[in-house]
């Protein structure tokens, strides 16, 4: 028979074996992963500065366009727009030339300037051609 005393001391004791016995069996808890090594953001890559300026326009020394290129000749174009063939070309509008023309790249005064339908070439400021279109 057990005395109160060694009851009292069981009941204290044995709980705590338990949990000693079941913390000596339980498996080892899974290993943590390892701390996530956090890098700082890099950078956007920035674009190359362009290695080509902006398009200049066609430079004085450029050849002047031909009357008899092939592509001149479609739109009629003349290096002075009297002589532009009006009933061929009936959007003629009188005065209009290729110094007050959209497409036209020279500067106000000059004699000659690049024209973006003929890229490379110098059309006269006087000239005209049949893709004449208002300058805003
Ligand atoms: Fe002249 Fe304009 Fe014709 Fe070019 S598009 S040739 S600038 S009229």
């Amino acid at each position: 028979m057990l005395s109160i005393h060694t009851r009292r001391r069981f009941i204290e004791v044995v709980p705590l074996a338990g949990i000693t016995v079941l913390a000596a069996c339980s498996p080892p808890p899974p290993p943590k992963p390892a701390a996530e090594t956090i890098t700082p953001p890099t950078a956007a890559p920035q674009p190359a500065p362009s290695a080509s300026p902006a398009p200049a326009s066609v430079s004085a020394t450029a050849p002047r366009l031909d009357e008899k290129d092939p592509q001149a000749m479609a739109l009629g174009y003349v290096e002075d727009t009297a002589r532009a063939d009006k009933v061929k070309f009936s959007n003629y509008i009188n005065g209009s030339q290729c110094s007050g023309c959209a497409l036209y790249q020279g500067k106000a005064g000059d004699a000659i300037g690049g024209c973006t339908l003929f890229p490379g070439k110098n059309v006269k400021a006087q000239g005209w051609c049949s893709a004449w279109a208002k300058k805003a």
